[in-house]
């Protein structure tokens, strides 16, 4: 991809919302806005102050249009290049108008992230942080948006960032035990070295443990519904979703396949699958849904496991809750306000009714509470992309290997490990990262941005 030359894009999608903004970038952007861009006193782009908006007219070749017009200069944009954003009308006409008298000028079609990536390239922000403010643009809660902007922010590049001069560091060390191959001074450096080694390796596996949480954060917490038919188990669905999304009978087997959506709790995303009842079934497309719910347990976050308190508790019933054990369940007690015909109690256990509504908000309370996102302190670093888990995974693996092998390997052995490390860690903000992953990442941008 060039990055000497001009690109443009509608920055505000293809939307009819009451203002568009047309973004350029690149070294001939202020020279293509003088020519379609004039003040209403006649002066040109290239004279404005920079960062300061200008009412005036744009002229194309089908029209003119009156918009504002702000100019940056490089390396004081978002790009780092020189930067021009007019803001016109809105609807879709005008801007793409706008956008097509730039191309004639000598502009190109932006691709997606290329503005993000030219900051990047451009040393104006981490690989880590792009990825943040794409996860802050597509967030579907808020703490999803949170932790985009702790990621934007710049929270694990500086770890990175740190942990890249704090390796570089002990390299050189080892580099000038090699001058003076003394065995006092091998024995003095190794044991500084080890002592470094594992404040970063104690560092890395803090962060490393937040990746369970993040993962909940960035794609919510997969919640499945077991217990065999009849229990309730669409009731409840309906109920936490607060609309009917499926069906609910007293036929036994309705819900053959299972069903699923999302709603938030409080911030937090949760993926509520209700699945076919579990039980022993001859019907062949309801014993698809029940296997697919014997596999979708593999994959839940939580299990909600529903006993009927109008009927008794049922072998059935026993083989669902021994398959769940080892698992992060709760039993709840369903139709509270029937009769009550199951003696059994169970350790975890919450009573609810989605006719009276007992127990709703002790159910969705437990939901959070069994997610485990509240031992995450406010301020920490969270992974929530794999990509750096990845990464940092690997880095301590590494790290790990020249803790353990210090004491019986040479240095210049050990230092391949910490080397290798260096690189892993390098991946998150983006300087030991390969073009094709930095393309792939930013290819996930939308276009503009
Ligand atoms: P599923 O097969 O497990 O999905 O069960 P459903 O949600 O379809 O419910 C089966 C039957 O139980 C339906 O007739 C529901 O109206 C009824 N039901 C569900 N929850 C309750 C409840 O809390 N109280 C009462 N009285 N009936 C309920």
């Amino acid at each position: 991809m060039e990055n000497n030359d001009t690109i443009v894009a509608v920055s505000t999608g293809a939307s009819s919302g009451a203002i568009s903004i047309v973004r350029m970038s690149g070294k001939d952007s202020i020279s293509i806005a003088d020519k379609i861009f004039s003040s209403l006193k006649n002066n040109k782009p290239s004279s404005f102050q920079p960062r300061l908006l200008v009412l005036g007219t744009i002229s194309t070749s089908s029209f003119n249009e009156q918009a504002m017009c702000v100019v940056f200069k490089g390396p004081k944009s978002y790009t780092g290049e020189d930067m021009v954003e007019f803001q016109c009308h809105g609807g879709t006409q005008i801007s793409s108008g706008i956008m097509k008298e730039c191309i004639a000028n000598g502009a190109r079609v932006a691709t997606n992230g290329e503005f993000t990536k030219r900051a990047f390239i451009n040393g104006k922000m981490t690989l880590s942080s792009a990825e943040g403010m794409m996860d802050m643009i597509n967030a579907e809660s808020d703490a999803e948006i949170r932790a985009g902007y702790n990621l934007l922010s710049g929270s694990l590049s500086k770890l990175a960032s740190f942990a890249q001069t704090e390796l570089t560091d002990i390299l050189s060390e080892i580099e000038v035990s090699f001058d003076y191959p003394e065995e006092t001074i091998e024995y003095i450096t190794k044991a500084k070295v080890k002592d470094r080694l594992e404040i970063l390796s104690k560092d890395f596996g803090e962060v490393l443990k937040t990746a369970s949480a993040g993962k909940i954060i960035k794609s919510g917490i997969n919640v499945l519904i077991v217990g065999r038919p009849n229990v309730g188990k669409s009731s409840l669905l309906n109920k936490l979703l607060n609309h009917e999304r499926a069906i609910v009978t007293d036929i036994a087997g309705t819900t053959r396949d299972s069903i699923e959506d999302t709603f938030l709790l409080g911030d937090t995303k949760v993926n509520l699958i209700d699945t076919a009842g579990i039980h022993n079934t001859d019907d062949v497309v309801e014993k698809i849904g029940v296997d697919k719910a014997k596999n979708l347990m593999a994959q839940a976050d939580i299990i909600l496991f529903l006993v009927d308190t109008s009927r008794e508790y049922s072998s059935e019933d026993q083989e669902i809750y021994d398959s769940i054990q080892g698992k992060n369940f709760v039993v709840i007690k369903t139709k509270t306000d029937l009769e009550n015909k199951v003696q059994k109690s169970f350790e975890n256990e919450i009573q609810i009714s989605t006719v009276s509504g007992e127990g709703i908000e002790e159910l969705k309370n437990k939901i959070l509470e069994l997610a485990h996102l509240s031992n995450i302190p406010a301020d920490s670093i969270i992974i929530t992309n794999e990509r750096h888990k990845d990464a940092l995974t690997r880095a301590l693996k590494n790290i790990n290997s020249a803790i353990k092998n210090i004491e019986i390997q040479s240095l210049d052995l050990v230092s391949i490990s910490i080397k290798q490390a260096y690189i892993d860690v390098g991946e998150i903000t983006g300087n030991t990262t390969s073009e094709d992953i930095i393309d792939q990442i930013f290819k996930k941008f939308c276009l503009g941005k």
